[in-house]
């Protein structure tokens, strides 16, 4: 018989007497306790038979039991010690699952997707703590690992600015690091009550589909992120004198006013005016 599904409170919270378990703030422990955010997870990242799935952060593995039955293989990987015999429990009914208790920061995840998946693109889903979500998401981009896609958990507000283009004021440089790398799509909005305990923010499930070939082409890649994080630093400030001010690169104003001109934009433009393709073009222009 299958494990008797933990997404709901009733379940949820009779592992955690039983276990004795104790939220850790520092963890970001909110669980999921709702049924159809977790359907909407798994459409979303459209996991399939034929799927190696990276889950972060199983909690006490109640999307870990979802991914399990739609996945081929499931590895979970939690930090939090206390966790794992109750994942011992809850997903021993699934002989796809593996557990790995480690700080996800630290594991070489292009080591696991070359053992578990032939180096062939993995699926990554998360409902991490908000602190950590940008550095990981970040990091399986700027990194070597094969990804498919990522679907995640994150502040409403944050899928906000994954999302945005110019002209609002949600636009900056994560908008514009997330889409160099990937198409994001909005899969929910997660109200704080399908948590246990509730988190005082709103969330949502994005996910973030890699793109198969870059939407822009630029020389020097780490140069253009300093740029857009240099423009977006001193937001309210225009290009020529946030990048002037910028002590990651080294251009004067008569260059970017200069690079500028050459693009046909005003000298007193200001960074949350340009699309990616104008950074690329700018940092072309300066690097
Ligand atoms: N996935 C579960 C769910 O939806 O109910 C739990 C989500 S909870 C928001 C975040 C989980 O990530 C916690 O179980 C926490 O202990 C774990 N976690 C936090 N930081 C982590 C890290 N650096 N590496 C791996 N797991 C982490």
């Amino acid at each position: 018989m299958i494990n008797e599904k933990l997404s709901n409170p009733q379940k949820t919270i009779e592992i955690i007497k039983k276990y004795d378990f104790a939220f850790q703030k520092k963890f970001g422990q909110n669980f999921l306790i709702d049924a159809h955010v977790l359907d909407k997870i798994i459409a979303a990242a459209e996991v399939g038979p034929e799927d190696f799935v990276l889950e972060i952060g199983p909690g006490i593995g109640t999307m870990t039991q979802y991914l399990a039955e739609h996945a081929r293989e499931v590895v979970a990987v939690e930090i939090d010690t206390h966790l794992i015999p109750i994942l011992e429990e809850t997903l021993s009914e699934y002989d796809n699952v593996t557990i790995i208790n480690a700080d996800v920061l630290k594991l070489d995840i292009a080591e696991l997707a070359q053992e578990k998946n032939d180096g062939k693109p993995i699926k990554v889903v998360a409902n991490l703590p908000y602190y950590i979500t940008t550095p990981i998401i970040m990091g399986l981009f700027e990194s070597d690992v094969p990804i498919d896609n990522i679907t995640v958990m994150v502040q409403k507000e944050v899928a906000q600015r994954m999302q945005v283009g110019p002209g609002t004021k949600e636009y900056g440089a994560l908008s514009l690091a997330v889409q160099y790398y990937a198409e994001p799509y909005l899969a929910a909005n997660v109200p704080p009550n399908c948590f246990m305990p509730r988190p005082k923010v709103g969330s949502a499930v994005i996910r973030l589909t890699r793109h198969k070939e870059k939407p822009v082409q630029v020389k020097d890649e780490k140069f253009m992120f300093k740029l857009i994080r240099a423009s977006f630093n001193q937001r309210r400030k225009t290009l020529q004198n946030g990048l002037n001010n910028s002590s990651e690169i080294d251009v004067n104003k008569a260059q970017v006013v200069e690079a500028l001109e050459k693009m046909g934009l005003s000298a007193t433009v200001r960074g949350e005016r340009l699309t990616l393709e104008q950074f690329a073009q700018l940092s072309d222009l300066l690097s």
